[in-house]
Order: C-alpha cells, then sequence, then structure tokens
C-alpha cells in the first residue's frame, strides 16, 4: 500500500492566542501537528503494518514545518516531503494548500490518502475533499474506522454522533476524525531513526507550478478574538418574581423574546 498522509502544522489552540493588526501572533505561540492529522498518522502507520508497503507524510508550509514531519517519521511514517512555499507565495489559502498538494500528488500511484478531518487553527475542512476533486478519487469525511480488503473499504464516519458505513474503492482519500485510534507518542528508538529518514524538500519550481496558479481565491478581511464574556447575573427573590424578571430581561436586554 502506497499511503500519503496531508499534515499540517498548526498553532496549539490550548494556548492563549494574541491577535494583533488582524492577525494570529505566532511569537510565542506553540506549534504542534495538527491533532485530527496526528490520527491520520496514527492509521496510515497500522495500516502499513498490516499490508505493508510504505507511509509519506506531507505538508505545505515553511522550514518550521520540518519539526512536525521529523515527529510523524519518529512515530513511523518512513518518509517525509515539505513543500516549501515560503518564497513563493504570500497569503493562500485553502484552494492554494489544495491545489499544491493534488500537483504533487498526481503521479504518485497513491492508494490512500489520509488528511486530517479539519484543522484546528483555519478551520475549514475543505482541504482533503479539494485535494480528491482534484485527483479525480473517491473520498470519505470523518472517518473513525477503516478497513480494507484487495481494492475495497469498509468505512465508518461520525454523522454528528451517528455512524455510516460506507464502501468505497481505492485509490481513495479519507479524513480523520476523533476516535479513529489513539495516536501513539514518538519513542526515543524512534526519534533516533527518524533523524536519519528521508525528509525531502520541494518548492513550486518542481511541481511545474507557477505563483499565479495557486494564487488565493479568497481573502481574509479580519480575524479576532471573541468578545470577553461578561459576568452572570443571579436572579434573587420569589420564584415567580424571578420568572417575570427574567422574561423582562431576555425581552428588554438581550431582545431574544
Ligand atoms: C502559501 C500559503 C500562505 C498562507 N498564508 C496565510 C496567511 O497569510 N494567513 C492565514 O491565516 N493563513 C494562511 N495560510 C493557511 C491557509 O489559509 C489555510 O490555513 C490552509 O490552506 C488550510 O486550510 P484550513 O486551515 O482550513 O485546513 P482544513 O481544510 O481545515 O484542514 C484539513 C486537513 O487538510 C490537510 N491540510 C491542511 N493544510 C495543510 C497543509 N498546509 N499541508 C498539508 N496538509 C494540510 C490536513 O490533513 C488537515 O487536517 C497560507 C497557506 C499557504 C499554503
Amino acid at each position: 500500500m502506497n499511503i500519503y498522509v496531508l499534515l499540517k502544522r498548526t498553532f496549539d489552540t490550548e494556548e492563549k492566542i494574541t491577535v494583533a493588526n488582524g492577525a494570529i501572533q505566532e511569537d510565542g505561540a506553540e506549534f504542534i501537528i495538527n491533532p485530527y492529522d496526528e490520527y491520520a498518522v496514527e492509521e496510515a502507520i497500522q495500516i502499513r503494518d498490516a499490508k505493508g508497503g510504505e507511509v509519506t507524510v506531507v505538508s505545505v508550509g515553511s522550514e518550521e514545518s520540518e519539526k512536525q514531519l521529523r515527529t510523524a517519521l519518529a512515530m513511523g511514517a518512513d518518509k517525509a516531503v515539505l513543500i516549501n512555499t515560503e518564497d513563493d507565495v504570500e497569503g493562500g489559502d485553502q484552494f492554494t494548500t489544495a491545489k499544491i498538494l493534488a500537483e504533487f500528488l498526481k503521479d504518485k500511484d497513491a492508494d490512500l490518502i489520509i488528511a486530517g478531518n479539519v484543522a484546528i487553527d483555519g478551520g475549514s475542512g475543505q482541504v482533503g475533499p479539494r485535494v480528491a476533486e482534484q485527483l479525480n478519487i473517491p473520498y470519505v469525511t470523518t472517518i473513525t474506522k477503516i478497513e480494507i480488503d484487495g481494492e475495497q473499504a469498509t468505512i465508518t464516519r461520525d454523522v454528528e454522533g451517528d455512524s455510516e458505513v460506507i464502501e468505497a474503492s481505492l485509490p481513495l482519500l479519507v479524513t480523520a476524525q476523533q476516535g479513529l485510534n489513539d495516536p501513539r507518542y514518538p519513542s526515543l528508538p524512534g526519534i533516533m531513526k527518524a533523524k536519519k529518514k528521508p525528509l525531502e524538500e520541494l518548492e513550486l519550481d518542481d511541481l511545474d507550478l507557477d505563483e499565479d496558479e495557486v494564487e488565493a481565491k479568497t481573502k481574509t478581511l479580519d480575524i479576532f478574538l471573541p468578545p470577553k464574556k461578561e459576568a452572570g447575573r443571579v436572579l434573587e427573590g420569589d420564584l415567580s418574581d424571578q420568572v417575570r424578571e427574567l422574561v423582562n430581561v431576555l425581552h428588554k436586554e438581550a431582545k431574544v423574546i
């Protein structure tokens, strides 16, 4: 099985995020593998171990993404590819990322491509499906289980808490949902081995892509944090007074009824 994992470096949303001049401040932010992509790496490794083959992790980003790619190699992936867009593209969007990834993947004879369901920063959930559309292969999103038998995959996907079972043929792209597996931590020998595993670096030129072919289709006008929550109000007095007051507040202040 020739398996590719699409891996995004994201900032850790568990940490405090600062926004200034309409942009998220990267100074002091912690960067991690997008958590859904950890499920993708883990699943790819498990499928390779069961069926044989190779796992390649690929990321579009800057040189800084090398760290997250090395972590995936330490988990057990075989090869990594960094498509470095730092000098060529400014302000890309989901179209940009998907176009670059699809261009890279188009002649790779991938049997299975695994992406995350969503990036915890950009959060559009578009990159996986866009890549599959461009490669003209089937895709199944938010998967929680996959079994492969020959050229057929039987997949369980999460549908807002319910499950749906789908059959699809390879080559196939799936996006990983929480619950697919328990991603392993890189072991010490894994970290040592990862240092020697191949990490190829490509630029747009290597993919025969021009800057204008990957120009963003959307423009981000503003980024801001949600307004601070104000302190709650506790109603007091008789229950009937409280109910009257609550209706009054919902009607006149909150204007929701
Ligand atoms: C050259 C370039 C410049 C950019 N500049 C800006 C900018 O100025 N401001 C800004 O806010 N954002 C910028 N971005 C990021 C971009 O807007 C999106 O965050 C990105 O396209 C992915 O969309 P998403 O976060 O909604 O991912 P989703 O579609 O939610 O991600 C789903 C899955 O797709 C895969 N995936 C997503 N992104 C990548 C990736 N980069 N590499 C490999 N796999 C991936 C992962 O498997 C991920 O789990 C830039 C991106 C590029 C390529």
